[in-house]
């Protein structure tokens, strides 16, 4: 008799506080739609999973300096980002919201001028911010996480946030006191990312177990599970 073979344990490397895709349930278990994708996907191919939170920017860097073999943090398919990531076939949709307090003092990007925004670093939202802070007068303040960032609003340091719309209407349902203002900028789905030419076996199993997912109803059983029936 051969002896099972022992399964590879892959490090992945995700975004400490992105809710309902990652974030430390109240039993300080990690958890959320991209966890619990990865770790049924795993299941299903194979395969193990040691996942490392960190901020958006460590993670995305931890992968493209070979550190960690993949990132799976509600990380947006970009063509800029394709030019040093191998990105798995799509899995949700989203888009950039501006966020405001719900006092109706600023409620367009018009309102903006003079006043700061508050983005995470190295995010689609902080590059949606530097491609119109120029046009609408404001300053961009950066955060490593998006707590800290709704807080610097809800503080009134800063006047908006851009944030991925199901990660701000998530937290809006959670009870964070912040309301959209505008329609989804630069909509366009996350994917699983390894670095270029790198770890090509695991982005075959990633997207090999994400198709028996879609087909067993696991996929829809897990964003439900977060997002509800309307998702
Ligand atoms: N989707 C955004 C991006 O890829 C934000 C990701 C995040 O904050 N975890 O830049």
């Amino acid at each position: 008799t051969t002896p099972a073979k022992a399964e590879t344990t892959y490090q992945i490397a995700t975004d400490s506080t992105f809710p309902p895709f990652e974030f430390a349930n109240s039993h300080n278990k990690y958890v959320g739609i991209d966890i619990d994708l990865l770790h049924a996907i795993a299941k299903d191919q194979g395969f193990k999973v040691n996942i490392k939170p960190t901020s958006f920017n460590a993670a995305v860097q931890s992968v493209q300096s070979g550190q960690m073999d993949g990132v799976i943090a509600g990380m947006s398919i970009t063509k800029e980002r394709e030019a040093t990531f191998d990105f798995s076939k799509a899995y949700f949709m989203s888009g950039v919201v501006m966020a405001a307090k719900p006092n109706g003092k600023v409620t367009s990007l018009k309102q903006l001028r003079g006043k700061r925004v508050a983005v995470k670093t190295g995010t689609s939202g902080a590059q949606y911010a530097q491609s119109i802070h120029k046009k609408y007068g404001f300053k961009i303040v950066t955060f490593d996480e998006s707590n800290d960032m709704y807080q610097d609003v809800l503080t009134g340091n800063s006047a908006a946030t851009f944030e991925d719309s199901p990660v701000m209407k998530y937290a809006i349902r959670q009870g964070t006191k912040l309301k959209i203002y505008t329609k989804p900028a630069l909509s366009g789905p996350y994917g699983f990312a390894v670095k270029k030419g790198h770890n090509q076996k695991l982005l075959r199993m990633f997207n090999n177990g994400l198709a028996d997912l879609k087909a067993n109803g696991e996929y829809a059983r897990i964003t439900r599970h977060y997002l509800g029936a309307k998702g």
